[in-house]
Formats: structure tokens, C-alpha cells, sequence
């Protein structure tokens, strides 16, 4: 029997990758801790294998810090460099998940198709996986009974999928509540996948309200989003149910005035923006992002928000120089 820490270095999400990995090596016998600890903690035994995950570009820091205290580790996931997977290490065949890590998580999650149609220059997704391809049913990651009809699909590309209409039909005959997080590609929509989506009970992560998320980076496509935005809502998905994420602090030839036109045209419209900064250091971003994403847009002013936020920043700045002098 081998004893396996699985470590989870980001998202809020279950980790797919880990949870195929701790039910493969627990229907070995083996002893597994799933973990989001990066450095050893006091009481943890030697372990016989190591494994790290990062599925976000922007946990270098958090993924340089594990391997220097697991440098044997096996690492892998969207937001590394490393280009092995799972399936590599354990048999493309190996379809089992292991929920126990997560024992919160009602929904069941998992993939209908891997990979993409478009290829978004700061995206791994077309690199990594390639061309659209289906891969499971709504039945084969459905946990069955007695576990709710709540489904979290990780999909990048649902409509992607040579075989949507049959996952749309399933989702609609079985009165899934579905949660595609990852976002529907608003850019190659047409009016079937459309009226589609307008049959299904698309939910937000918290599978509450009535959400479609779906994104808007470039401000090159203007015109491509809004005429995405406005087929489904003539489908009956008003803009309302809309969330989108908007990529800042990528494109080198990005100003304020182009990011406010893509937060304005969107707000105007009624749907909810949701920055997603690309460079952490850009301070200025970060706030913006949580301005955005706490709502606070509505009700306080940017510049109001900004001097408050400097002002707070340098409050902090101050108190953390007079501890330090004072030690
Ligand atoms: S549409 Fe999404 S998944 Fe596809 S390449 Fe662009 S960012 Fe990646």
C-alpha cells in the first residue's frame, strides 16, 4: 500500500484530475490525502507519491513554492507548463471520480467534450486538447440517485461538441439544473444552439439564480458578442441571465477607455461583466475586478472607490512600516 498526497494548488472547484487520480490509487489499496496545503505541516508522514495540480496561469507563485518543497512531486494541470495528463499517467480509459475529498459538493461534474473551436492567443485550451471532441453523457457523469440533478459541467465549448443536441436533450428530458461555468462560446452561436439554451435550466455556481456565463476579452469583437447577445435573447435568454467575463491587462494596446466601453456596453444592456485580470501586479485592475464583482458598481462611484481604496492601501502601508520600525 503506497501513501499518495493529492494537492490541490487552486480553484474553488473540485479538482477533476485529483479525483480521478485518488479513486484509481484507492481502488488500489493505496492510503490517499487530498490536500490544498502547499508546505508539509508538522505531522504529515513521508509520502511514497506527490502529486500537484494548477489549473490557473496565474498560480506560479503557489506552484513554485510546491515544488520546492515537494521537488519529486508529478505536476500537472492547465495552469503548468507540463504537458502530461492524467489519462497519461493512469489510461485514457479511467472514467471513476472520487467525491470523498469534497464532501460538501452535491452536483456532479465532469466534462460533455474537451477541447476548442476558437484559439484565444493567452489560452492553453486549443493547445492542450485540440479540436472539439465528446467524451461523456450527461448519464455518465450524473452520480445517479440519490444525488440531485445538479450538474457542473467544465466544458469550454459545449456547442463545440458534434454531439450537443443529444447533452441538450438530456439536460431537457431530465430535468437537469446545469451550471456551465467555463462559458458558452457567445462568439459561434447560431440561432438552434440558441433556442437550445433557452430550453434548459441554466443555473449560476450556486445552481440559484437563472445564469449563462459567457465571455467578452477582445474588444475587436464587439460586434460578434452583441450579435451573439441578441440571438439569444430573441431565443427567450435575456441579457439579464447573462454573466461575462472580460479579460484585462492582456493586450498590450488596451486602455482604461477600451475596458470602460466593454464594461458600459455590457451594464447597459444588463448584463453582469466579470473582470478577469491577467497580470495580479496591476494593482489598479485588481481593484476594478473587485468593484465589479462585488456589485459595489452599482451603487459607489469608481473614482469614489479608487481614492478609497488608495487611501486604505497606504493606511495599511503605514501601520505595517511602523510595526516593522518598532520591532
Ligand atoms: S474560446 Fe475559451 S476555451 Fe476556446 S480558445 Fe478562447 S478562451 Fe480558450
Amino acid at each position: 500500500m503506497a501513501t499518495v498526497r493529492l494537492t490541490q494548488l487552486d480553484g474553488a472547484l473540485p479538482n477533476l484530475a485529483l479525483m480521478k487520480l485518488a479513486h484509481w490509487h484507492r481502488a488500489k489499496g493505496d492510503d490517499v490525502t487530498l490536500t490544498r496545503r502547499i508546505e508539509r505541516d508538522l505531522f504529515e508522514p513521508a509520502f511514497d507519491v506527490v502529486y500537484g495540480s494548477a489549473i490557473f496561469g496565474f498560480s506560479q507563485d503557489r506552484l513554485m513554492r510546491f515544488r520546492r518543497q515537494w521537488p519529486d512531486a508529478i505536476v500537472g494541470g492547465s495552469g503548468t507548463p507540463f504537458v502530461h495528463t492524467v489519462e497519461d499517467l493512469i489510461g485514457g480509459e479511467y472514467e471513476h471520480h472520487d467525491y470523498a475529498d469534497y464532501p460538501d459538493v452535491d452536483y456532479s461534474i465532469g466534462f460533455t467534450q474537451r477541447g476548442c473551436r476558437l484559439a484565444c492567443k493567452f489560452c492553453v485550451v486549443p493547445k492542450k486538447e485540440g479540436k472539439p471532441r465528446s467524451v461523456n453523457t450527461i448519464a455518465e457523469i450524473w452520480r445517479g440517485k440519490p444525488h440531485p440533478k445538479k450538474l457542473h459541467l467544465l466544458d469550454n465549448d459545449f456547442f463545440g461538441n458534434p454531439d450537443c443536441r443529444a447533452r441538450i436533450a438530456e439536460i431537457r428530458e431530465g430535468k437537469f439544473r446545469v451550471c456551465m461555468s467555463q462559458g458558452i462560446n457567445v462568439r459561434l452561436i447560431d440561432e438552434e444552439a440558441a433556442a437550445s439554451l433557452a430550453t434548459i435550466q441554466y443555473r449560476d455556481t450556486k445552481f440559484q439564480e437563472r445564469r449563462l456565463y459567457t465571455a467578452w476579452d477582445n474588444i475587436g469583437d464587439e460586434s460578434v458578442f452583441f450579435r451573439g447577445v441578441d440571438m439569444l435573447e430573441a431565443a427567450g435568454v435575456p441579457p439579464k441571465h447573462l454573466m461575462a467575463y472580460m479579460l484585462c491587462g492582456y493586450d498590450k494596446a488596451e486602455t482604461w477607455d477600451r475596458i470602460w466601453r466593454r464594461f458600459h456596453r455590457m451594464t447597459e444592456r444588463g448584463i453582469a461583466p466579470y473582470p478577469m485580470v491577467f497580470d495580479k501586479a496591476r494593482k489598479d485592475l485588481v481593484a476594478f475586478q473587485r468593484w465589479v464583482v462585488t456589485g459595489l458598481y452599482r451603487i459607489v462611484p469608481w473614482n469614489e472607490y479608487e481614492r478609497e481604496t488608495k487611501s486604505l492601501e497606504s493606511t495599511a502601508a503605514f501601520a505595517r512600516a511602523v510595526e516593522h520600525a518598532s520591532l
